[in-house]
């Protein structure tokens, strides 16, 4: 599958926000938007006219496919299936991102960022209710246990991880058991369970249109 191998930074210096593509750096003085907080390019300093219309809608489905690391076909797709769905569009869309096992998988803090965590699925280092699942877009249940494999346990990058994500807190519709790698979804994501600065309303305008 393709995958996007160019300068992560520049992401979030587009989006004039960061989009915590780079685990631990990401909380440092190190980060890009801390040094650079204008767009890249030539053009990147120039003071910019307030963006109106189609504008500000692409840039929010950019950031949302940034986050969660989705390519426009699948981002398509979800919002295709989001809008089938009783309830509202927006939250659909953002529930059903929450939900893929890499979200998962980073947000219990087995990865300091998602696309590490996604390689952690893809590598067969994560289980979902004791069987190793390799797919990153993978959708997580209610009651469904999400763990680190046994033989995976002394990995330095997940111990790490679990280390330093300890200040950083779960999302409550998640628990954790950190001594033994494992996590379970103890209920749906909500809206106000996803903390991330996006406005979802403009990505349903924007494909609405
Ligand atoms: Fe974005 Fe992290 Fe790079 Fe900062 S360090 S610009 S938050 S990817």
């Amino acid at each position: 599958m393709a995958r996007y191998t160019g300068p992560v930074c520049r992401l979030c210096r587009r989006e004039r926000m960061k989009l915590f593509l780079k685990g631990d750096r990401c909380f440092k003085e190190k980060c890009a938007i801390e040094r650079r907080a204008y767009p890249p390019g030539q053009h990147g300093q120039r003071r910019s006219r307030r963006p109106s219309g189609y504008g500000p809608q692409l840039r929010e489905k950019q950031k949302v496919k940034r986050i969660y690391g989705v390519f426009e076909k699948q981002f398509r797709n979800y919002f295709a299936t989001a809008a089938g769905k009783k309830g509202v569009t927006g939250d659909n869309l953002l529930i059903s991102l929450e939900r893929r096992l890499d979200n998962v998988v980073y947000s219990l803090g087995f990865a300091s960022s998602r696309s590490q965590a996604r390689q952690l699925v893809r590598h067969g280092h994560i289980e979902v209710e004791g069987r190793k699942t390799t797919i990153p877009s993978y959708q997580v249940k209610v009651g469904q246990q999400v763990g680190v494999k046994e033989g995976s346990r002394k990995n330095e990058i997940i111990r790490a991880s679990v280390e330093t994500a300890r200040g950083r807190g779960i999302p409550s519709w998640l628990e954790l058991d950190p001594e033994n790698f494992v996590g379970k979804a103890i209920a749906l994501p909500t809206r106000d369970d996803i903390k991330l600065p996006v406005e979802e309303q403009l990505i349903v305008e924007l494909y609405s249109r």
